[in-house]
């Protein structure tokens, strides 16, 4: 699938009427500022959701959505034009594995785009994560940092966060509102921290939280619409906001040579050289002639000595 031909967005006709309304206005407004290209980037934990979250913005299953492990073992790039417009969406295998931040899985995300995207642009990034998970760790800001360590700190002025599952009961007698205004806080904060954005320049990094309700059991309005507990149409919204982001007057990440092979790829670990050699001197070495020359002197005498 990786690299296939842009197919035209025929799925586009299987939202109810209201939704394809507005997002026709959306792709329109991109078009007016001459968008004619939005490459979209998917990336998160495992099982978060973010195959269905693509499938749910191309209107059909074009990725593999599973409930169990096994998931998106590499970066699939799904692309669908309309009336000359273009949307590439990378979906990419979660970030996490064996409880740790996966290098290998950036790596192979970074040779993707170099080999499907290079010196293009990723316009936007929608960092997944689920509404119904109460705590962030030190894995989260891990990830963050994992991201940032690779696509640059700017990456985080092309981001939005995208919470799934978010048709839920809040615990603990929680608004809705309340919830959401909490759960999402305590995820930014987490961002801002790995990506080592100060408080001072907090602002300067607006990231803009989206809701998602993958689920085929998501409420829907009199429209035909899938609705969140606020009665909002999140596919349209969803939308919305990634059009904003993309038009926010930030540049957007440029896939090149330098991305892909990352900071001083070759260098990483190369500044301890010098440090394992003195180690290997002091402690490998050094102990071994002294060794040799306790052992000379102690056979050079002769045995009846
Ligand atoms: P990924 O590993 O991040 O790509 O996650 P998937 O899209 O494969 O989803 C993992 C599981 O969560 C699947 O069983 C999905 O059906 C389910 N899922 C994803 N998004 C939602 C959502 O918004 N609501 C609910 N209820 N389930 C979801
Ligand atoms: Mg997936």
């Amino acid at each position: 699938m990786a690299g296939e031909l842009v197919r035209e967005w025929t799925a586009i006709q299987q939202f109810p009427a209201a939704t394809q309304e507005k997002l026709v206005d959306l792709l329109g407004k991109l078009k007016n500022q001459d968008v004619n290209t939005l490459t979209i980037l998917v990336m998160g934990k495992g099982g978060v959701g973010k195959s269905s979250t693509v499938n749910s913005i191309i209107g059909e299953r074009v990725v593999t959505v599973s409930a169990f492990q096994a998931e998106t073992p590499r970066p699939v790039m799904v692309s669908r034009s309309r009336s000359g417009f273009t949307l590439n969406i990378i979906d990419t295998p979660g970030l996490v594995e064996g409880g740790y931040v996966s290098d290998q899985v950036l790596d192979t995300i970074k040779s993707f785009l170099g080999r499907f995207l290079l010196n293009k642009t990723i316009d936007v990034l929608l960092y997944v994560d689920r509404l119904d998970t109460y705590r962030v760790d030190n894995l989260d800001k891990q990830i963050v940092k994992a991201i940032t360590d690779s696509f640059g700190k700017e990456i985080w002025h092309k981001a939005m966060v995208v919470l799934t599952h978010a048709q839920l009961s809040p615990p603990d007698a929680l608004s809705y509102e309340e919830f959401f205004s909490k759960r999402s806080e305590s995820l930014l904060k987490c961002v801002r921290q790995g990506a080592r954005i100060s408080k001072k320049d907090a602002k300067n990094f607006g990231i803009p939280v989206a809701l998602v309700e993958n689920s085929g059991r998501c409420n829907k309005n009199e429209h035909d619409e899938k609705i969140l507990p606020t009665g909002t149409p999140w596919i349209p919204n969803l939308v919305h906001i990634i059009t904003d982001v993309s038009l926010n007057g930030k540049s957007g990440i440029l896939v090149d040579q330098k991305l892909i092979e990352g900071p001083n790829a070759n260098d990483r670990g190369k500044v301890f050289i010098p440090l394992i050699l003195a180690l290997q001197y002091f402690f490998v070495i050094k102990p071994i002639q002294k060794w040799i020359k306790d052992d000379v002197a102690r056979e050079s005498r002769p045995a009846w000595d």
